[in-house]
């Protein structure tokens, strides 16, 4: 049984408030090595699935399906090789979500088909889109969705892992953080820089100190849509504010048809 421990979200973070066991306790040990893969979401947009590894502990983040292309007619989603982890779920301690899109959560009710989970880990928003997923496929049985924010800690034998905000085209988005035998880990999840984002601010300062604190950041996976692409992509706010002016301007009737899709943009 993990132990989590989560405070109430929209509080704010100061530096002297961070505890500093949680940013500066890892102590590099080489006589275990920590493997970090993926099983899908590197080099395509979909079936986001890494796994973080050492001895007898794996903890995954994220766990979603790919749409297919024109060319695998008939086929409704594309999911990752489970077997390594089907092999190995005694080792499973955690599975945590960093957002709600379907790339980073459409293929949980396939995953709980074929391995025994009791708890998953998500933000509020991502939680809820969860549950109604599992409800649809009747599998709320026997698993419990945890929410949590950025002052959640969940602590197995060799890893602490925490979370930091960040902001994306969908509400609580986080970041996650491993720290590890071998050093932190961070993996941001999917993030824009939005200096007037529609909900909660990225967390700069935990972002900071997670780089200075202690020996820093050992391993940064990082990968945002698009972000190969010069320039910059607008606020959220600025989406919002483009729907009400159509709106406006619409005489009559004006649909707006919301994609099953949702996904990373
Ligand atoms: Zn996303």
């Amino acid at each position: 049984m993990n132990t989590v421990t989560t405070k109430r979200p929209g509080s704010a973070v100061r530096l002297s408030d961070l505890p500093h066991a949680d940013y500066s306790e890892h102590v590099i040990d080489h006589t275990s090595d920590t493997l970090v893969y993926a099983l899908g979401g590197l080099g395509e947009v979909g079936k986001n699935m890494y796994c973080v590894e050492h001895d007898d502990e794996i903890i995954i983040i994220d766990c979603g399906v790919l749409f297919p292309e024109d060319e695998l007619l008939g086929v409704s989603y594309v999911i990752p090789d489970y077997s390594y982890l089907v092999k190995n779920q005694s080792k499973i301690k955690a599975l945590v979500i960093t957002h709600g899109h379907e790339d980073h959560i459409g293929g949980i009710p396939f995953f709980l088909q074929s391995i025994h989970l009791k708890e998953i880990y998500a933000p509020r928003f991502a939680k809820a889109l969860i549950e109604k997923k599992l409800e649809e496929h009747r599998m709320m049985r026997g698993v419990k969705i945890i929410e949590i924010n950025g002052e959640s800690r969940i602590d197995t034998k060799h890893f602490r892992v925490g979370f930091f905000n960040t902001v994306h085209s969908i509400p609580d988005s986080y970041g996650v953080f491993i720290n590890t035998p071998n050093g932190r880990i961070v993996e941001t999840g999917d993030f824009k820089f939005d200096l007037t984002p529609v909900g909660e601010q990225s967390d700069y300062s935990k972002m900071a100190y997670m780089g200075a604190a202690g020996d820093g950041v050992t391993l940064l996976l990082s990968d945002s849509t698009n972000s190969g692409v010069p320039g910059f992509s607008i606020s959220e706010r600025a989406v919002a504010k483009a729907i009400l002016e159509q709106m406006r301007k619409t005489p009559g009737r004006m649909l707006y048809p919301p994609s099953r899709r949702t996904f990373c943009v």
